[in-house]
């Protein structure tokens, strides 16, 4: 990275304000862009992404909203970019990997949550869908708004190193140029929707069958599949002197009983 690159980025992120119009015009753009060139997408509740969906939503941000000086900051393959499957309460993620005494080492990777973004959309939402503040009607706005997001941490890395999206300076730059009004995201996640749809949450006693078993047991965890502790004279011990088998079940195959209700 050259002094020059860094300097232009300074400057712009520094002093560029866009108004609310065009913001929009250059978001309806990519928005645009992204349905005409990717290979995956097809619509904006697309059912597949690949990450290098996300690099070419990088690459249009940069061009059109920083006139290029991210990339200009970059050494080649110093910015990488994962669709994952694993993360289930994050939108998205930058992580900014740092080689000591080597500056010039330094990379990034922005990662995106399939689940949350495929969890959500779907058609039967139980509340409208916000992402840094800004109401979303498709996925593919959501994942503008988390890449927008996640952008500001790569450019806060690589001006001032480190990065808070609860402090004052990234914010600024988030509304600058994105027009965002909060630093989180509220996409409906595996657990939220467990618990609203299907009154599944931890603590919760449910019955399910697998394998043509079935089993009796509690919720105890709710990720991208329910964890269900079920008692069994084989299994580990837990804090109540119980022993009990883990099982990870799909939140749908859960039926909850109700507590004064005999078990069947
Ligand atoms: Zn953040």
């Amino acid at each position: 990275m050259t002094a020059r690159a860094t300097s232009d980025l300074s400057r712009i992120v520094e002093t560029r304000a866009l108004d609310a119009e065009a913001i929009a015009a250059l978001n309806h753009q990519i928005h645009g862009q992204l349905l005409a060139t990717s290979p995956n997408l097809g619509t904006a509740n697309f059912t597949t992404i690949g990450s290098a969906d996300l690099r070419c939503l990088f690459d249009q941000y940069d061009r059109l909203f920083f006139d290029g000086a991210i990339g200009a900051n970059l050494d080649g393959a110093a910015l990488n970019f994962r669709v994952s499957k694993r993360m289930t309460s994050a939108g998205g993620k930058t992580v900014r990997f740092v080689t000591r005494g080597r500056p010039d080492h330094t990379r990034y990777e922005i990662s995106v949550s399939a689940t949350l973004l495929f969890q959500c959309f779907n058609g039967d939402d139980h509340r409208p869908i916000f992402v840094s503040g800004v109401s979303c009607s498709n996925r593919l706005e959501a994942l503008q708004r988390i890449v927008e997001h996640e952008l500001v941490h790569v450019i806060e890395g690589m001006l001032w190193e480190r990065s808070n999206c609860s402090a004052t300076r990234f914010q600024s730059i988030a509304s600058r140029f994105f027009g965002h009004r909060g630093n989180t995201h509220a996409l409906i996640t595996p657990r939220e929707h467990a618990a609203v749809r299907f009154g599944i949450q931890p603590g919760v006693r449910v019955r399910f069958v697998l394998d043509g078993v079935r089993r009796v047991g509690f919720v105890n965890r709710v990720t991208r599949q329910a964890s269900v502790l079920v008692v069994d004279a084989r299994g580990s011990r837990f804090s109540d002197g119980q022993r009990y088998t883990t099982y990870y079940v799909p939140v749908e195959q859960l039926e909850t009983i109700e507590t004064d209700q005999p078990e069947r």
